[in-house]
C-alpha cells in the first residue's frame, strides 16, 4: 500500500458530474472572465462566511496585497505578522510598501502569540495579520484587544481555515477584512489559482473591486491591477461549496483517528487545540525531535508527508536583511525542525490511516 499526502483526483471523481456540468456551462456561455458565475460565487461565499461582501481575485496572495492597499498602507508603515506561515503573508506586506515585523508563535498552537504583540508595536505600526495556521484559529480576542488599544487594523489570513471557529465566530468575521485562498489543495480548492477577500465594510469592498479590475471598467478612476477569479474557477467553486461542511467533518474524523492512534506515543506530540476553537485540519501536524528519521521511514513505506514549513519565515534568505536570530523567535524556531504533516484529505480511507499509524508505531527512535 502507498498513501499519498493528498489526492485531489479522488475528490474530483466523487463530484465529477457536478464539476463537469459546471465547466461545460461556463464554456457554453463563454463566461470566462467576470459574468454570472463569478458574481454568484462571490454572493454564495460571502453568505457562507456570514458577511456582506466577497471580492474575488486571482489567488490568496493577491487578496492580502489588495486588502493592504485598500487600508492605505504607505511606505514606512509597519505590519505585524506571525513568524510561522507561508511566505504570502509577509511578502505581500513588502509588496504593498510596508515593513514586515515578525512575532513568535505560542508554544502549542503554531499561531501568533498575542502576549508578544505589545513589545513589537511602534509609532509606525498600522496593522496585524494573524494567520489561522493549519486550520486552527489564532487567539483572536487578545489580538483584537491590542489592535483596538493601538488603533491598528486586523486582516485575518484564512487561507488554511475555511469555516473554522473561534468562540463561536467564524474566521474571517473578526478583523476589518479577511483573505481566503482557493489553491487546489486548500480545504475549498479550485482547479487552478483563485482567492478572495471578505469584509462587512462596503467602502473597502468597493475600493478593492475597483483596484483589482484596473481601477474600473471604462472609466478608470485610478490605476489598479488585474487580479480576477476566472469563470471556470468560480463555477467549480460554486459546485464544491455545498460539500465543504461534509469535507470538514471528514477531516475532523481523520484527525480524531490519528489522535486516538498516536496520542500515547511519548516521543511524539499530536496537534493541540486551544479552548473555544474549532480546527478544520487543512494540515495535521505532529511534532517530534525524531522528525527527519521518522519522515524517512514513512517515505520508505510509501507514505507521503510534508514539512509545512522547512523554516520559520525570519530564517529564510528572503529575510536575511532583518538579521534575526533563533532566540528572537524561540517557539517558531524550535518547531521548524520538529514539525511533520501527515496525509489528511476527506477521501483518505480508514485502511490508509491505519497504515500510516502502524508505520509510525513501528518506528523506533
Ligand atoms: C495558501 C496560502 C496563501 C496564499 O494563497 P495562494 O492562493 O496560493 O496565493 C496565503 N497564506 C497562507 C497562510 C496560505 O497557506
Amino acid at each position: 500500500m502507498t498513501v499519498p499526502f493528498v489526492d485531489l483526483h479522488r475528490q474530483y471523481l466523487s463530484i465529477k458530474d457536478e464539476v463537469d456540468a459546471a465547466i461545460r456551462e461556463v464554456i457554453e456561455e463563454s463566461a470566462f472572465i467576470r459574468g454570472r458565475f463569478v458574481t454568484d460565487f462571490e454572493r454564495e461565499f460571502a453568505r457562507a462566511v456570514g458577511l456582506d461582501r466577497c471580492v474575488s481575485c486571482a489567488n490568496g496572495t493577491d487578496a492580502l496585497y489588495i486588502a493592504m492597499k485598500s487600508l492605505g498602507l504607505r511606505p514606512g508603515d509597519e505590519v505585524i505578522t506571525t513568524a510561522h506561515s507561508w511566505i504570502s503573508t509577509s511578502e505581500t506586506i513588502t509588496q504593498a510598501g510596508g515593513d514586515v515585523v515578525f512575532v513568535d508563535t505560542d508554544a502549542t498552537t503554531f499561531t501568533i502569540d498575542p502576549a508578544r504583540l505589545e513589545e513589537k508595536i511602534t509609532d509606525r505600526t498600522v496593522g496585524i495579520i494573524p494567520v489561522h495556521l493549519y486550520g486552527q484559529p489564532a487567539d483572536m480576542d487578545p489580538i483584537l484587544q491590542v489592535a483596538r488599544a493601538h488603533g491598528l487594523w486586523v486582516i485575518e489570513d484564512c487561507a488554511q481555515a475555511h469555516m473554522a471557529e473561534y468562540n463561536g465566530r467564524k474566521v474571517g468575521t473578526m478583523g476589518q477584512m479577511a483573505t481566503f485562498s482557493f489553491y487546489p489543495g486548500k480545504n475549498l480548492g479550485a482547479m487552478g489559482d483563485a482567492g478572495c477577500l471578505v469584509t462587512n465594510d462596503r467602502a473597502l469592498a468597493d475600493w478593492c473591486e475597483l483596484y483589482a479590475r484596473h481601477g474600473g471598467k471604462g472609466e478608470h478612476v485610478m490605476e489598479g491591477i488585474n487580479s480576477r477569479m476566472d469563470g471556470l474557477q468560480a463555477a467549480i467553486l460554486s459546485a464544491k461549496l455545498p460539500r465543504l461542511h461534509g469535507w470538514t467533518a471528514r477531516r475532523r474524523q481523520v484527525a480524531a483517528a490519528y489522535d486516538a492512534a498516536l496520542t500515547d506515543i511519548e516521543w511524539l506530540v499530536t496537534p493541540h487545540i486551544a479552548e473555544q476553537r474549532t480546527h478544520v485540519y487543512h494540515l495535521y501536524v505532529i511534532r517530534t525531535r525524531y522528525r527527519d528519521a521518522l519522515r524517512e521511514q514513512l517515505t520508505r513505506a510509501g507514505i507521503g508527508t510534508m514539512v509545512n514549513y522547512p523554516r520559520s519565515l525570519p530564517f529564510y534568505p528572503a529575510y536575511e536583511r532583518l538579521g534575526h536570530r533563533p532566540e528572537d523567535f524561540p517557539n517558531a524556531y524550535s518547531a521548524q525542525s520538529e514539525i511533520l504533516s501527515l496525509p489528511i484529505f476527506p477521501e483518505i480511507s480508514a485502511s490508509e490511516i491505519d497504515f500510516v499509524c502502524g508505520t509510525i508505531r513501528a518506528f523506533r527512535p
